[in-house]
């Protein structure tokens, strides 16, 4: 499917989860089966293009798509959760949002020190998000160098955000 055709898919709700916000919503294009099929291969193209030997999913929709490339490239997924979610010891990285800040855990011990892992999520606004995550995963050892999203909200900056990160970004969609 071409890209403008799985753009199509994806619904827009005005005023979630508050006034003003323009919704992306993905679960549209998750509930069409070749729509799916055809977002994870875009992804799973690119991350093995990069050569990346582990994925990380941010919760919770980095975990669909994550999961899925990951499932189909026999890569490691890692899991990067909400404060208090993982059973085992974590390590966690605090990060500002609009209003307040908000904060990421993971297992340090599923990386391999050195790993080259790529971040996989829905979608890049402000890139605060997928920024934390990168500084997460190198205090866990690994390499981040790239991310792989399926929309890219060009006007928020994310993408500026991520290369001041070190991560070269590539999204489907705007
Ligand atoms: P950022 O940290 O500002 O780049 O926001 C990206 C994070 O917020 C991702 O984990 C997204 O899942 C989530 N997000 C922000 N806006 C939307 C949206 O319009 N649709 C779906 N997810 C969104």
């Amino acid at each position: 499917m071409a890209p403008q055709e799985l753009k199509s898919l994806v619904r827009t709700i005005p005023d979630f989860p508050v006034k003003g916000i323009q919704f992306r919503d993905i679960t549209t294009l998750i509930g069409h089966g070749e729509g799916f099929a055809a977002t994870v291969d875009w992804l799973a193209d690119g991350v093995r293009i990069s050569g990346a030997e582990a994925i990380a999913g941010m919760e919770a929709r980095g975990f669909i798509f994550g999961a899925a490339v990951s499932a189909k490239l026999a890569l490691p997924f890692l899991p990067i959760r909400k404060s208090g979610k993982l059973p085992c010891d974590t390590i966690g990285v605090d990060y500002a949002l609009e209003y307040g800040s908000d904060r990421l855990e993971m297992d340090p011990t599923s990386v391999v020190p050195g790993q080259n892992v790529a971040m996989v999520d829905d979608l890049l606004a402000t890139g605060g998000t997928a920024c934390a995550t990168a500084r997460l995963l190198r205090q866990a050892g690994a390499v981040v160098e790239n991310a792989f999203f399926v929309i890219d909200l060009p006007n928020l900056g994310g993408a500026e955000k991520l290369g001041e990160c070190g991560v070269s970004v590539a999204a489907l969609m705007d």
